[in-house]
């Protein structure tokens, strides 16, 4: 079982709705996008309007549906949660809109996957808070206007250049989330440890936090299967040398690589002599989608400097040889 994934285990659901903060105050790093939000928030409730729609973009697990039940909490009203593949039928996304209670958040997961009909109608509703449905059929058919409560739309997407242009368009507030740092992810651990009631030692966070790819839901993963080894073969406490243990034993590297991602940079080192190579290319080659490659294990690479983009496809980096205890040639 991989420690990376993007599908959410029941486990991970369980975890995720104890841990998530639910004040902005609260909301560890992404210091720029919680920046933003508060002055907007404030502004809001100010004007006693409904927050203008935000789209939050971003790798899986950092934040985002977090954020949109901050934003509900902190507005003071309800949060309906859906998701791009599950709304198939504009009369559904109809539905769900007439049902919202004026200044509601309605947080669309994965927004980039709703299909064309179903976007349209949220065009006018987005727009015009006000949605037109057809009665009847053939020369009979009349359409009429629906008015809808004021609310406000959270999309999230871990793909934001596959939203389309009208969509992104009528988003007043656009935040991007980044990779948290190691500081940050600490802080996130050292609350999560007082929630899980688990004692942890400063250099065991730390060692956690290292190797969580920048990522809060996996260094909630990490600490959950740390804390069990813990408890099971020590007193419960978790130090640098539990915390060392057990990442090595589930294959989670310093730098917090796990199998996939060495896989991929041993690839693109073995097969193609570091690169260039094309995304399509790798993901043939090691047998998984390239939707995938690029949505969760690339950026990361990319943003720690083990892999360059550039126009002629990926590459591997020095840091990258350096990392591996290689020198740039092929491995045997
Ligand atoms: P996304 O919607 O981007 O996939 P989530 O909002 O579901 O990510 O967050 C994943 C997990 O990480 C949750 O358990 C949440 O509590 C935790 N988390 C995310 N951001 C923070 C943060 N800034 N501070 C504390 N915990 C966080």
């Amino acid at each position: 079982k991989r420690i990376i994934t993007t599908d959410l285990t029941d486990e991970d659901k369980k975890v995720d709705n104890t841990l998530r903060p639910q004040k902005l105050d609260d909301y560890i790093g992404q210091t720029k996008a919680k920046g933003n939000l508060k002055v907007y928030i404030e502004a809001a409730k100010q004007r006693m309007e409904s927050l203008d729609h935000v789209l939050f973009y971003g790798p899986p697990g950092l934040g985002k549906t977090t954020l949109a039940g901050i934003i509900a909490n902190e507005m003071d009203v309800n949060m309906k949660v859906t998701s791009g593949p599950a709304i198939e039928k504009p009369g559904e996304m109809a539905a769900i809109l007439n049902n919202l209670q004026e200044g509601d958040v309605l947080f669309v997961d994965e927004i980039h996957r709703l299909n064309r009909q179903v976007e349209e109608l949220l065009y006018p509703a987005m727009e015009d808070f006000a949605i037109d449905i057809v009665i009847g059929k053939g020369s009979s058919a009349k359409s009429i206007r629906l008015d809808l409560p004021k609310f406000t739309l959270v999309g999230a997407t871990t793909r934001a250049g596959m939203l389309t242009p009208p969509l992104r368009d009528r988003f007043g507030v656009v935040n991007r989330l980044e990779f948290y740092t190691v500081e940050e992810l600490k802080e996130i651990i050292c609350r999560s440890s007082d929630v899980f009631q688990v004692k942890i030692e400063e250099d065991g966070a730390l060692e956690l936090a290292r190797r969580s790819r920048g990522t809060p839901r996996l260094a909630n993963r990490l600490l959950k299967r740390v804390r069990d080894f813990a408890q099971v073969k020590y007193d419960g406490v978790i130090t640098k040398e539990i915390a060392d243990f057990a990442l090595d034993l589930l294959e989670v590297d310093k730098l917090g690589l796990d199998n996939t991602d060495r896989e991929i940079l041993f690839t693109m080192i073995n097969k193609f002599d570091g690169g260039p190579v094309g995304i399509e290319t790798i993901a043939t080659t090691i047998g998984e989608d390239s939707g995938t490659i690029e949505e969760v294990y690339e950026p990361y690479l990319v943003q720690t400097g083990l892999i360059l983009r550039t126009p002629r496809g990926r590459v591997v980096s020095d840091v990258a040889y350096k990392h591996f205890g290689l020198r740039q040639e092929k491995l045997v």
